[in-house]
């Protein structure tokens, strides 16, 4: 098979595998959005994909976001970004995604916000949770949740506070994951409540541990090694 066959088959089998799960699960296929994340893939693999069908795309670093962003300007792409952002680099994001899917911190909101007071543009965004509170990681703690969503509400008019996103410690996989996917779940519920505000997405299941999440709730998994194979070892995270 040519590389173009390989991904377009990934693709349709996961599409397949994703139903199956939300349908065990009682969840509606058409509730869930998949985020194909290419980070460290090229552009070609991506418009191949795109070609099949998918149209929402993660990205993790602001340079590669650029150049493929211009390489695929023909395309409808809606962008996610699925990595760290640092504050220096916030104004090269805020503006250009369907979604942020890792806010965590005030200086970071307060960076976004100044240059959407520039363009006028609004960004939706969910809290990064450092769920099992790896100091390695990204995100914030669960109990730092309640203070950034009160700042956003009161400080950031043109941040839209959209819900949660979370990635559980590597060493769990699959069923191992979801305990982790369920306390997300329920932080979320929580944070509506202190809010009194709307947060319907849950952002959480990878590769690995997908079917987890969508049992506890996920409305998007972010997925790339299921459709794009292996990242290029050199660059592999
Ligand atoms: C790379 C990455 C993914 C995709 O992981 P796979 O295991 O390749 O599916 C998902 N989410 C984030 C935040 C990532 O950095």
């Amino acid at each position: 098979m040519s590389r173009a066959e390989i991904l377009k088959d990934n693709y349709e089998r996961l599409i397949e595998s994703l139903a199956t799960a939300c349908r065990k699960h009682g969840r509606s296929p058409e509730d869930l959005t998949l985020v194909a994340v290419s980070k460290f893939h090229t552009a070609s693999d991506m418009a191949t994909v795109a070609a099949a069908g998918q149209l929402d795309f993660g990205e993790n670093y602001v340079r590669e976001f650029l150049e493929k962003k211009d390489a695929l300007k023909n395309l409808p792409i809606r962008w996610h970004m699925t990595g760290h952002v640092q504050s220096r680099k916030a104004a090269e994001v805020a503006g250009n995604f369907e979604l942020i899917h890792t806010l965590d911190s005030k200086k970071l909101a307060d960076a976004y916000q100044k240059k959407l007071d520039e363009s006028g543009k609004v960004q939706a965004v969910l809290l990064e949770i450092n769920i099992a509170d790896e100091p390695q990681k990204a995100g914030i703690k669960l109990t730092e949740a309640r203070e950034l969503g009160e700042h956003i509400l009161t400080s950031c008019p043109g941040l839209k506070l959209e819900g949660m996103m979370c990635l559980p410690p590597v060493f769990d996989a699959g069923e191992a994951s979801r305990p982790w996917f369920a306390k997300l779940r329920e932080a979320r519920d929580k944070l509506k409540r202190e809010l009194g505000a709307d947060l319907p997405k849950l952002s959480m299941g990878m590769s690995g541990d997908y079917e987890a999440a969508i049992a506890e709730g996920a409305t998007i998994v972010r997925i790339g090694t299921d459709i794009f194979g292996p990242r290029p070892a050199k660059a592999r995270k």
